[in-house]
C-alpha cells in the first residue's frame, strides 16, 4: 500500500485502507451423515482493491470452502463477509443473487463451458439471460461487441466459432476467464484455475490472469495448491486445517 500523506482527510485515508473484500473469522462446518466435520475455524482473508492474492494449503484444509463463502456461494456458520466493509453474507436471497452476478466472477478447474454453445455463445451467454427475449435482439449486437472484445483481451479472438471440445485445455479455462469478464466483475475468484493445465499452458493461464490484474485493477483472489503457481501472485495466504497458517508478503515477479 502507498504511504498516507499528513494532507489526506481521515475519510480518504479510511477509504485506502478499508478492503475490498473480507471474509473475517469464518466457521464453517458440513454435515456428513450424523456427524459434523468442521472444515473453517476461525479462517479470514481480505483484499485490498486491485490486489492479487493465492490462497495455498494442503487438499481437504478448506480453500475451496473459504472462497465459496467470499464469493457467496456458501454462507458461513459464524463469522461475516465484508464488501468495502459493508456486510453482505446475512443480504436476503436477491441481494445476495444480485452481488453474485455482478460483483463477483468465478472460474473453477473444471471450465463448466456450456459444450453445445460456440466460445461467443458460452461468453455472451451470462448476459443474454439477464435480458429478455425481446430485448435480448435488442441489445444483441452490444453483447456481442462486449463478448469479442473481452475475448481479445485474452487472445481467443480466433477461436470464436468453436465449440468447447475443439479447444485446449489452455483455451477453454481462457473462455471460463472471458465469460467470467462479461459482467466486469470487481472481484475474480479462482479455484484451481491451473490444476488441470500442464506447467506450460498453466504459466500461459497466469500471465492472462496477471495482465487482467494490471490493467484492468481485477481484484483477484486464486486458489491453488501448486507453490510456483501461487508465486507469481501479490501476496500468499496459506491455509492448514481450517485456519490461515501465516501471511507472506511476497514481490510479483
Ligand atoms: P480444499 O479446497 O482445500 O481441498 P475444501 O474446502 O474443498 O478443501 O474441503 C474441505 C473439507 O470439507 C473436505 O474434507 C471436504 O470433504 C469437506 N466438504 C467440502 N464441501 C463439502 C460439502 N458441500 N459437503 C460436505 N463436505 C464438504
Ligand atoms: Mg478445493
Amino acid at each position: 500500500m502507498s504511504n498516507t500523506s499528513p494532507h489526506q482527510s481521515p475519510i480518504e485515508t479510511l477509504k485506502m485502507t478499508t478492503p475490498l473484500i473480507s471474509a473475517l473469522a469464518i466457521e464453517k462446518s458440513y454435515a456428513k451423515g450424523q456427524h459434523k466435520v468442521p472444515v473453517l475455524h476461525g479462517a479470514g482473508l481480505t483484499a485490498q482493491r486491485g490486489e492479487f492474492i493465492a490462497v495455498v494449503g494442503q487438499s481437504g484444509s478448506g480453500k475451496s470452502t473459504l472462497l465459496h463463502v467470499m464469493g457467496l456461494l456458501d454462507s458461513p456458520d459464524v463469522g461475516e463477509v465484508l464488501l468495502e466493509g459493508k456486510r453482505i453474507d446475512n443480504l436476503s436471497e436477491s441481494a445476495r443473487d444480485q452481488l453474485r452476478n455482478h460483483v463477483f466472477g468465478f472460474i473453477f478447474q473444471f471450465y463448466h463451458l456450456l459444450p453445445e454453445l460456440t466460445l461467443l455463445e458460452n461468453v455472451m451467454m451470462p448476459l443474454m439471460i439477464r435480458h429478455s427475449f425481446f430485448s435480448y435482439w435488442g441489445q444483441r449486437k452490444e453483447i456481442r461487441r462486449q463478448a469479442m472484445d473481452i475475448l481479445q483481451q485474452v487472445g481467443l479472438e480466433h477461436r470464436i466459432k468453436h465449440l468447447p471440445s475443439e479447444l485446449s485445455g489452455g483455451e477453454m479455462q481462457r473462455g471460463a476467464i472471458a465469460r467470467a469478464l462479461i459482467a466486469r466483475p470487481e472481484i475474480l475468484l479462482a479455484d484451481e484455475p491451473t490444476g488441470n493445465l500442464d506447467s506450460s499452458t498453466g504459466g500461459e493461464l497466469m500471465d492472462t490472469l496477471i495482465r487482467l490484474n494490471e490493467d484492468n485493477q481485477l481484484t483477484i483472489v486464486m486458489v491453488t495448491h501448486d507453490e510456483a503457481v501461487a508465486q507469481k501472485a501479490h501476496r500468499i495466504v496459506r491455509l492448514a486445517e481450517g485456519r490461515i497458517a501465516n501471511v507472506a508478503h511476497e514481490e510479483a515477479a
